[in-house]
């Protein structure tokens, strides 16, 4: 399935592009040629590391004709540029982030709907559960949803709270309908036991949601580091067996290096 951590590229027809996360497989996506100069839009689910890791090595920060402005769900822009002072400095990175003013812009996510990209898409966000606190974030264009991306989200499906049972309903709302939904499937059910507050869904629990939202397609995503190729097929099975119970035609895929989902709008 690859090793990488969180990044998602959102391209349009015309190569203009939407990043969500920046997490190692952003360093691919960085050297690719139709991906250098322009602006790179970038939007952060939230700070930890993993989601993180790959804006170093993304290559436009050192393009003379690149622009790559850096969003947060989780925080505003202080706390997200002292974060990547943080990470951007010697000794834990030799390029600083004042040399990089040049090229890396930060800025606000203000929790209201937004347009990127010459206002062709509109991204909504509502927060997860995650410690520390994570976005999930909804792109539409003129014809409706197209895409969703909850990568560290915990469903607590099993926590009887009547909070976390509406913010659930909420959410399944939002997701509404959604052509393609990425989510947290870190664990198998039998484990959420062992991780309940760690912040993390169960695949079965993302195939429940994405069944109960309408979902076209589901992406398994943010498998556990433990996982094997042949674990993780053997997720996709039992969470196909769901979906096969519910007689949806709902597609379940796992997400893995270098996977394209394509979406008419
Ligand atoms: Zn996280
Ligand atoms: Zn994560």
């Amino acid at each position: 399935m690859g090793g990488h951590t969180s990044c998602w590229s959102v391209e349009l027809p015309t190569g203009e592009t939407l990043v969500l996360d920046a997490g190692s497989g952003l360093r691919a996506l960085g050297t690719r040629g139709r991906s250098t100069g322009g602006t790179f839009e970038v939007l952060l689910t939230h700070r930890h590391l993993d989601h993180l890791d790959g804006l170093p090595h993304f290559a436009p920060l050192y393009a003379n004709d690149a622009r790559v402005r850096v969003r947060c769900a989780s925080v505003g822009a202080g706390d997200l540029r002292a974060s990547l002072r943080t990470i951007l400095s010697p000794p834990l990175f030799p390029v600083s982030f004042d040399q990089l003013a040049r090229t890396l812009d930060v800025a606000s996510c203000d929790g209201r709907p937004a347009t990127y990209l010459d206002h062709q898409l509109e991204v909504a966000q509502t927060m997860a559960q995650h410690p520390g606190g994570a976005g999930i974030y909804r792109i539409a264009d003129a014809s409706g949803p197209l895409f969703a991306y909850a990568p560290d989200n915990e469903l607590a499906e099993r926590a009887g709270d009547a909070q976390v049972a509406t913010w659930r309903r909420e959410l399944a709302v939002f997701l509404r309908d959604v052509p393609v939904l990425v989510h947290d499937a870190t664990y198998v059910d039998d484990e959420l036991v062992q991780h309940a507050g760690w912040g993390h869904s169960s695949a079965e629990e993302a195939t429940r949601l994405a069944l109960a939202c309408g979902a076209g397609t589901l992406v398994l995503h943010h498998h556990h580091p433990d996982r094997t190729d042949d674990d993780v097929a053997r997720i996709v099975e039992r969470c196909q067996a769901i979906v096969d119970r519910e007689r949806s035609s709902m597609k379940l895929v796992a997400g893995v290096e270098g996977l394209t989902v394509r979406v008419e709008g």
